[in-house]
């Protein structure tokens, strides 16, 4: 007879894993299914984020920034270095490999000490809530079932017409993660979050890295100033973003990459040592619903959910970047958790409005909540307030003076709306916005927060007094 479960988890990335333990927490009998295989042939749970994502890819932008400090930063501090620095890549890579086994292990080790069965398969749901297993390794399927199955499937690279991944000239974001010598030119393809980020690291590197972006606005997600600041930033960086560039075809010629793209009525052509293919993630949901199983897809080929994350068939929950919302693995732990708890009978809630976004790039870029445009579009009377880092003493003391923190609040309540940064740990100061927009707080109350001197948290009080004019270290 199948091994019966009552919750069973598909995939074991930072949506899937999450949810299993804090099942397992609350005394459910969990199984997580993940099929997982890394570039080294080897089984791991943690899924992208974990192995192909987020983690490696922050290792790599922290080797990656320290190098370009020895190099450029350093000696205004009067710190000298003899000789030109040198970037050993495969320790670099090595260095990433062992934060990324740590962390998987430890997925590992919190599955055992919580009780979840932990399994290396393909899951597919077929009807009745049934699961079958495919070892990854191969060999006989078996099948569990289960009262609550939730679906964690995650996200893939999406492919582009006439580009096609060879995974040695031609890559992802796996790919870029793993290259063992700096390139000396690389091609990007999209730039969104991970083509800045990884197309950042290997120019930090050395490498000439050109991104090719098919919009005309630079980063049309976040808040147009920012994007500008940014933008600026990337230019003196000399990472060299062509926009409104349509990428049309790539082939490998002779060990090099080929690549058309269309720039208005004119085509370009462009030879790199590499191409990284970054224009986006689609859902995962190969071979992972029997036609019989009844949970449907929306039109973008996601798992169907509503706001508490119930796809179309009772019992059968999704999560994470395979259903709606962003691509973010916090959006998806949370997901997790509160799916977890609503099936052991809890009330739990996910604010998806109030979702904060980080590129780590140098400047970091981060932001939560409405951008002034999006203020503009849907006709609300806000007020604005800013702060340039280069007002902020702690900033200047770090060497980190370019950027600034934008704020945006209702004109009549002072409820926050949007708190919008550019600058260096703009990723861990975006969090005090996320909890005082959270808890519906106004720009006011972060004006009237003591924070400590001198920190960059400063520039966030200083913006939030800004919205009223009575900012002190600038000229309102
Ligand atoms: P995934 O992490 O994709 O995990 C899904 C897992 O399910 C995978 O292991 C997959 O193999 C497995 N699976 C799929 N189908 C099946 C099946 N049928 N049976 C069994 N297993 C299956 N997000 C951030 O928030 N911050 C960042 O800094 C960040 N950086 C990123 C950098 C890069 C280079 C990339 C590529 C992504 C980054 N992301 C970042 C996005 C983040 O990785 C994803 O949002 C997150 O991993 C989604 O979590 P998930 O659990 O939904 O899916
Ligand atoms: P993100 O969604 O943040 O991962 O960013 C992906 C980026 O790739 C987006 O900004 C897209 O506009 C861009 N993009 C998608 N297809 C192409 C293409 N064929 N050529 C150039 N850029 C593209």
């Amino acid at each position: 007879m199948a091994d019966k479960f009552d919750v069973v988890v598909i995939g074991a990335g930072p949506a899937g894993y999450v949810a299993a333990i804090r099942a397992a927490q609350l005394g459910l009998k969990t199984a997580c299914i993940d099929d997982f295989v890394g570039r080294d042939g080897k089984e791991s749970f943690g899924g992208t984020c974990l192995n192909v994502g987020c983690i490696p890819s922050k290792a790599l932008l922290d080797s990656s920034k320290h190098f370009e400090h020895l190099g450029k930063h350093y000696a205004s501090h009067g710190i000298k270095v003899e000789g030109t620095p040198q970037i050993d890549v495969p320790t670099m890579i090595a260095r990433k490999e062992g934060i990324v086994k740590k962390l998987t292990g430890g997925i590992k080790m919190l599955f055992k000490a919580n009780g979840v069965t932990g399994i290396h398969g393909h899951g597919k749901v077929l009807a009745n809530k049934v699961v079958e297993i495919t070892p990854v390794a191969g060999g006989d399927t078996q099948e569990v079932t289960a009262d609550h199955i939730i679906i964690a499937s995650g996200s893939v690279p999406i492919a582009i017409p006439n580009v096609e991944y060879d995974d040695e000239y031609i890559i992802d974001n796996a790919g870029a993660l793993d290259i063992n010598s700096t390139p000396e030119t690389l091609g990007v393809i999209g730039a969104g979050v991970i083509g800045l980020e990884l197309g950042s690291v290997w120019r930090r590197l050395g490498a000439k890295v050109t991104l090719l972006e098919a919009m005309d606005d630079f980063l049309a997600a976040a808040d147009k100033d920012i994007a500008k600041a940014a933008q600026r930033e990337f230019k003196k960086q000399k990472l060299d973003i062509k926009l409104g560039a349509m990428v049309k075809k790539a082939e490998v010629v002779d060990g090099k990459v080929n690549v058309t793209y269309a720039q208005g009525d004119k085509t370009h052509e462009a030879t790199f040592d590499r191409l990284l293919v970054a224009v986006g993630r689609k859902p995962c949901t190969t071979n992972l619903l029997s036609s019989d199983c009844g949970v449907e897809l929306t039109e973008r080929g996601q798992i169907k959910v509503d706001d508490e994350c119930r796809t179309s068939v009772e019992g059968i929950w999704g999560i994470g970047d395979v259903v709606r919302g962003p691509m973010l693995a916090h959006k998806g732990s949370e997901e997790g958790i509160a799916v977890a708890e609503r099936i052991a009978g809890g009330k739990p809630h996910v604010n998806l409005d109030v979702v904060p976004w980080v590129v780590y790039t140098e400047p970091e870029i981060a932001w939560v909540g409405k951008t002034e445009q999006q203020l503009k579009d849907d006709g609300v009377d806000y007020r604005v307030g800013s702060f340039p880092y280069a007002a902020t003493g702690r900033a200047l003391a770090m060497g980190e003076s370019a950027g600034m923190v934008k704020m945006l609040a209702d004109a009549e309540t002072d409820r926050l709306l949007g708190v919008h940064i550019v600058g260096a740990n703009a990723s861990e100061l975006i969090a005090e916005c996320v909890v005082t927009m959270e808890f519906h707080g106004a720009s006011e109350d972060l004006a009237r927060i003591v924070h400590a001197h001198p920190t960059l948290s400063e520039a966030v009080h200083e913006a939030a007094l800004s919205v009223d004019g009575r900012s002190i270290h600038k000229v309102n």
